[in-house]
């Protein structure tokens, strides 16, 4: 499978501290690829750069071969980035409609499936049930799903999700997770950013372990589920 999203050498700073340094990723198409580590491994840093939220030093960020490093968040989002940014960001005083159709972009490549804002309510009924509502009186798991639903309406080739299950419910987490299934069923390509690990360990096709915003380790779910010393050490998991 050709590779969806490409990063290669890719240094992103903070002011003068250095969070990402010489990253190496790659996400193949249709698939998930789990992007892990500790808190302050440089996660939300890459997912930040690759959304153009955050310029990058130096290195190159590819998106099926086109250059996306040194675009703005809007070029990047209209090129098929979709960013479902850590703790949602949703807007409390509009409505679920409204932030659908604030966010739609028609799809500009050939796409598997398109997500118009039918198709979207279609994958999120209980949104459709709330369309009307306004954001800021939902649950934490509807406002997840919608900060879910408004990247899809964007019609991105590529899904940057950070920390999707954070603060809810068990319950909510499947449906989450259910939901994320369902994208890449679709076709999706997807980057996943997720301190749950069974859950990011259960959705991943493949891992790559940040540490000191360095791969520190990259290979199979499985492979990193069977090894203690490798998960205790890089996770912080006993
Ligand atoms: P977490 O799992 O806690 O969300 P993370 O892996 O996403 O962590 P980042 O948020 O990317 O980590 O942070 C990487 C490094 O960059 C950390 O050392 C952090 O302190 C630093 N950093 C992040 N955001 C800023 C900022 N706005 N200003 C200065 N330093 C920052």
């Amino acid at each position: 499978m050709p590779d969806a999203l490409s990063l290669s050498n890719v240094h992103v700073y903070h002011g003068e501290i250095c969070a990402v340094r010489g990253l190496e990723l790659t996400c193949a198409e249709g698939a998930v690829t789990a992007l892990l580590g500790r808190n302050g491994a440089g996660k939300t840093t890459t997912l930040s750069a690759i959304a153009g939220l955050l310029g990058t030093r130096q290195g190159r960020i590819d998106l099926f071969g086109a250059p996306l490093e040194g675009r703005g968040p809007e070029a990047i989002c209209r090129a098929g980035i979709g960013l479902v940014p850590q703790g949602r960001r949703i807007f409390p005083s509009l409505t679920v409609l409204e932030h659908l159709q604030i966010a739609y972009r028609a799809p500009r490549h050939a796409a598997t499936r398109v997500f118009d804002i039918a198709g979207v309510e279609a994958l999120f009924p209980r949104l459709r049930e709330r369309r009307r509502q306004l954001a800021g009186s939902m649950s934490g798991g509807e406002q997840q799903m919608l900060a879910i639903a408004r990247a899809l309406a964007t019609n991105p080739r590529v899904l940057l999700l950070d920390e999707p299950a954070e603060g809810l419910a068990p319950q909510i987490v499947a449906e989450v997770a259910d939901a994320i299934s369902a994208l890449k069923a679709a076709g999706l390509s997807i980057l996943l950013v997720e301190h749950n690990l069974p859950l990011a360990l259960r959705l991943a096709d493949t891992c790559v372990v940040l540490s000191s915003g360095e791969v520190a380790w990259r290979g199979a779910p499985d492979t990193l589920a069977n090894d203690p010393d490798l998960m205790a050490h890089h996770l912080g998991v006993h």
